[in-house]
C-alpha cells in the first residue's frame, strides 16, 4: 500500500473510506494496522476491554509503542482487572488506564441510565483528544447489531475508526489465541463470551449471540463506546473525573 503522509486524515473521504474498508476485506488483521500505524501513528490509540489480547498481539508486533486505552469504570470483574495486568506484563504495553473516581452509591444504582455515558463513553471521548484514529477489537459476529460493521469508517466525532477483526469468526479468534498462546479473560471459560461491567454482565448459554448476556432485560445493546451502532443521549458532565497514565 502507498506511503501517505502521516496523521493528515483530509484525503480520507468517506467514500475513500468507503474504498478502503472493502478492500481490507481480504487483507490480515496486521496489513490492516500496519496501514493504520503507518498512516496515524503516535495519533492513534488501541481501545481494549480485556476480554482477550488478541488486536494488542497483532498491534504490538507491528508497533510496540502503540498506546492501548483501558477504560476502567470501577465496575469491572476482578477477573477483568487481573487479565489487564497479565497483558500489560506480557507485552510492556505504552498503557493509558482511564479512571474514574469512586462514588459512594455506585453510578449504576444511583444515575443507570446515564452510567455508561458516564463511566465509558466520557472517559473514551477524554482518551480521544489529541488523536485522529482509533482501532478496536469488536467483530460483526459478536451480535446482530454489529453484523454491517466497516473496518474502516468514521466515527461521529470525525476521527477514523479501524476494526481489524471486524470480519473475523469465533474461530478465527480462537485459533489465534491457541495458535499465539494468547492471554484471555478467564471469564471467557465460565460462559462470558463478552465482558461489561459486573453490573451488567451475565453468561449466556451455548449458543446463544455473544453479546446477549449484556444489560439482560433491557432494551440497551450497547454502551455508546461503538456509536455507529446507536444514537446515544446526551449525557451529564462529570467535572471531577480523574485519570492516571501508566506507561511501561
Ligand atoms: S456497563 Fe453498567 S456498570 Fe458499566 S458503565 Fe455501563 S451501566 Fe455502568
Amino acid at each position: 500500500m502507498a506511503l501517505l503522509d502521516t496523521r493528515s486524515t483530509d484525503d480520507l473521504t468517506d467514500e475513500a473510506l468507503a474504498d478502503l474498508s472493502a478492500r481490507f476485506e481480504t487483507a490480515s488483521a496486521g496489513e490492516i494496522v500496519a496501514w493504520a500505524v503507518e498512516r496515524f501513528h503516535p495519533q492513534i490509540c488501541l481501545a481494549a476491554s480485556m476480554t482477550d489480547a488478541v488486536l494488542i498481539d497483532v498491534a504490538v508486533a507491528v508497533e510496540p509503542a502503540i498506546e492501548v486505552v483501558f477504560i476502567d469504570t470501577g465496575y469491572h470483574f476482578t477477573e477483568t482487572m487481573e487479565t489487564l495486568e497479565k497483558v500489560r506484563r506480557r507485552y510492556g504495553l505504552n498503557l493509558r488506564i482511564m479512571t474514574v473516581p469512586h462514588y459512594q452509591v455506585p453510578l449504576w444504582q444511583s444515575d443507570p441510565v446515564n452510567c455508561c455515558s458516564a463511566a465509558k463513553v466520557f472517559q473514551l471521548e477524554r482518551a480521544l483528544v489529541g488523536k485522529v484514529a482509533w482501532m478496536s477489537g469488536l467483530r460483526r459476529q459478536e451480535s446482530d447489531t454489529r453484523r454491517e460493521a466497516a473496518i474502516v469508517s468514521r466515527d461521529r466525532r470525525g476521527l477514523v475508526k479501524v476494526n481489524p477483526l471486524a470480519n473475523w469468526s469465533d474461530l478465527d479468534v480462537e485459533g489465534y489465541i491457541a495458535d499465539h498462546d494468547v492471554p484471555v479473560n478467564p471469564l471467557l471459560l465460565k460462559g462470558y463470551p463478552s465482558i461489561g461491567c459486573w453490573p451488567c454482565t451475565r453468561p449466556v448459554r451455548p449458543g446463544e449471540e455473544a453479546r446477549s448476556g449484556r444489560w439482560v432485560g433491557q432494551a440497551k445493546t450497547e454502551c455508546g463506546l461503538h456509536d455507529e451502532f446507536e444514537q446515544h443521549d446526551e449525557f451529564e458532565q462529570h467535572d471531577e473525573f480523574e485519570q492516571e497514565e501508566l506507561h511501561s
